[in-house]
């Protein structure tokens, strides 16, 4: 059970359970002697999809898997994408299929996660896999929201019976976040950008997920007191956030030292001093995703072996 107490709240540490779900990949590569097969499709030159796409394959290089990162010009037409997904599909030797969204304009993100075999698909956007989840059948999960969920694992609060408040209902996060709360028998609220009086509703939670893409957007008088708080948003901030940052040094140093720093949708420094756990930006649900990616993988590469 969570303490009274009027100090600050624990540091849910992503970088850790990160460590640990790959510790998990590892040991299960070991011993089934697998070597799952990532590719990773990339469209056009968008900076932060080039970051992420090179540090999803980093990581499977790292774990050990097979795979390949396929990048192409931003003018490719919406059917040679779907012709090279349609190759993918029946290469036998690949086992997962990413697209790194977003897309370029001419380009249909809906047509292609629908092409993708939902057997490899391992970001869980397939509306198949999407199906499953909300049916409570296995599947495979988005990453950042079953990230999430092994956060709160990681903290031992009980999730049964507790009040959710997911603040967010986008298809990659706030949905499937809010389903998998569901299933852990959380008594689950989503809120969007039309509820009414958010933060009365923010305040009854003792798990509250925030995925709006804000910076600093919940704020302590939001938050219950001892609740959990796990910040999905990563947003860049300059220098027009100092004074909203002002009571939060370490970022400050940072803001001062590059020009921009990177916030989260929960002003940290005041909110931990409310909640019982937080995730920190960076270091919180961030590490998760790609962790849960190489779990996807492996998952999907055990199942097309059965
Ligand atoms: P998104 O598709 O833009 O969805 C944002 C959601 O927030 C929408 O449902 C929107 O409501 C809601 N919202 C916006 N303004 C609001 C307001 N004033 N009050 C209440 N709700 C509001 O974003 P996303 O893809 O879910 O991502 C959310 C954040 O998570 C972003 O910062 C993104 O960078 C970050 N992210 C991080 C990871 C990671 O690995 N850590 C992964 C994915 C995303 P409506 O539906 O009504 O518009």
């Amino acid at each position: 059970m969570i303490e009274a107490q009027a100090m600050a709240a624990q540091l849910i540490d992503g970088k850790a359970v990160a460590a640990q779900i790959e510790a998990e990949v590892r040991e299960e590569l070991a011993r089934t002697g697998l070597k799952p097969c990532l590719t990773v499709l990339r469209v056009g030159h968008d900076p932060a999809s080039e970051i992420y796409v090179r540090n999803k394959a980093k990581k499977a290089q790292e774990l050990g898997f097979a795979g390949s990162e396929l990048a192409f010009p931003a003018d490719m037409t919406e059917a040679d994408l779907l012709a090279e997904i349609a190759r993918l599909n029946v290469d036998d030797s690949v086992d997962g299929i990413l697209v790194q969204l977003p897309l370029p304009a001419q380009i249909d993100a809906k047509k292609v996660i629908d092409a993708i075999d939902p057997e490899k698909d391992v970001d869980g956007f397939h509306p198949i896999n999407v199906g499953r989840l909300h049916l409570g059948r296995p599947t495979l999960v988005p990453c950042t929201p079953a990230g999430v969920m092994r956060l709160l694992a990681s903290t031992g609060v009980p999730v049964a019976g507790a009040n959710a408040v997911v603040v967010g209902r986008s298809d990659i996060v706030g949905k499937p976040m809010a389903a998998l709360l569901v299933q852990a028998n959380a008594t689950v609220t989503v809120c969007h950008s039309k509820t009414r009086d958010l933060p009365s509703v923010t305040r009854q939670a003792d798990i509250l997920v925030a995925a709006i893409g804000r910076p600093l957007f919940i704020t302590a008088d939001m938050v219950k007191p001892h609740a959990v708080v796990l910040d999905v948003g990563i947003n860049r901030v300059g220098p027009e956030f100092a004074e909203r940052l002002a009571h939060d040094e370490a970022k400050l140093r940072v803001l001062a030292k590059n020009g921009f720093t990177n916030v989260g949708d929960v002003d940290f420094a005041r909110v931990r001093e409310v909640a019982s756990w937080i995730t920190p930006v960076p270091g919180g649900v961030g590490p998760m995703t790609i962790a849960m990616l190489m779990r996807n993988t492996l998952t999907a590469a055990v199942r097309r072996r059965k």
